[in-house]
């Protein structure tokens, strides 16, 4: 099953409000401003141990190459990235109708996790599932793998 996350106010946080991940060595400290949320490192690596693939899923327009980059410094390796060209591309197209900003769906992803109020009512209007991370929240991680576990059963049971 496939899990994405978006990026800004989801793993890239504020040091000045969350606590954050210890920093990479130099000269990555200096090549990346972004800081990750206290955690990342972690949910990904079991994650991926437990058999999820995860994505990012984000409207930036940090470029996929920068992206693996940056978090290759931390040792996290992302198993599909869509950004905003991609999602330009492969999901806007030339369509007239101005789709929502994600469609996880659209990628077969069965759960996407986001901070904001507009991607989850686009998630019921447009039939995606969604987990709401925002705030600074000790229990962030263990929300994230319940509800990827609970999800990931779910389908279990729908195709049988
Ligand atoms: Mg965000």
């Amino acid at each position: 099953m496939r899990i994405s996350f978006d990026l800004d106010d989801v793993l890239f946080v504020s040091p000045d409000r969350f606590e954050t991940e210890p920093l990479p060595p130099a000269p990555f400290n200096k090549l990346f401003s972004e800081r990750l949320r206290k955690g990342t490192r972690d949910l990904i690596r079991t994650l991926q141990q437990q058999g999820f693939e995860v994505w990012v899923y984000t409207s930036s327009w940090r470029s996929e190459r920068y992206l693996r980059a940056l978090f290759r410094c931390y040792g996290i390796r992302f198993d599909g990235i869509v950004n905003a060209q991609r999602h330009l591309r492969e999901v806007q197209r030339d369509r007239k109708q101005i789709l929502p900003q994600k469609m996880p769906g659209y990628y077969r992803i069965s759960l996407h996790v986001d901070d904001e109020e507009v991607i989850h009512e686009n998630g019921k209007r447009y039939g995606f599932r969604t987990l709401c991370i925002r705030e600074p929240d000790e229990h962030w991680a263990e929300k994230v793998l319940k509800e990827a576990n609970r999800i990931r059963n779910l389908e279990e049971k729908e195709r049988k």
